[in-house]
């Protein structure tokens, strides 16, 4: 199997962002430490037989990561009606998913807007680790950082709606994204 082909099958399972240009750098390693973590193999980053065999069986039957973290989550989220944890993941896989955890109020907070509106609540964008933030565009010390920011619409509300009730919960700071979407964060 070549570096080039390597990059492919991470990239299909969503470990690996880049272009499969056949060059194995930082974000080849990553991916393979993360796909490695993800499916029970020894997290070195080294793409060898046993990781090669591994992925063409998991590709080949659509088996699904250990999520290593679930059973850590905290008590608190069997109290959250309509989010779960996984909503709130950093979406670039190399990191893990949870370099922060949600935190409770902000979560709880979604829990309220989502049960007002009466309507599915989608999340663009919950815990960002720093390499996630930078390629998004956000600012250095932004509060997805540290689990604490939710970028989200409500199904068939604008923004301004969404916005006009999180700005009667004590949320510490929420603007409207675009036509759509919100970003509400807590301390
Ligand atoms: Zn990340
Ligand atoms: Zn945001």
């Amino acid at each position: 199997m070549t570096d080039k082909q390597k990059q492919y099958l991470l990239g299909y399972l969503g470990y690996y962002a880049g272009v499969p240009d056949g060059i194995w750098g930082r974000l080849s390693g990553e991916a393979t430490r993360a796909f490695q973590a993800g499916f029970g193999l020894e997290p070195d980053g080294v793409f060898g037989p046993a990781t090669e065999k591994r992925i063409l069986a998991v590709i080949g039957s659509g088996e699904q990561p250990v999520e290593k973290k679930a059973e850590e989550a905290p008590g608190w989220w069997r109290e959250i009606r309509y989010f779960t944890r996984a909503e709130f993941r950093c979406p670039c896989a190399a990191c893990g998913g949870f370099p922060a955890e949600p935190a409770e109020s902000l979560v709880r907070l979604a829990d309220q807007v989502r049960e007002h509106f009466g309507a599915p609540a989608l999340p663009s964008s919950g815990v960002r680790c720093p390499e996630h933030n930078k390629a998004v565009g956000g600012v250095w010390n932004s509060y997805h950082l540290a689990g604490k920011a939710l970028d989200f619409r409500i199904q068939g509300r604008s923004a301004a709606e969404v916005l006009a009730f999180v700005r009667t919960l004590p949320v510490h700071y929420a603007y409207a994204i675009d036509e759509r979407y919100v970003h509400m964060d807590t301390e």
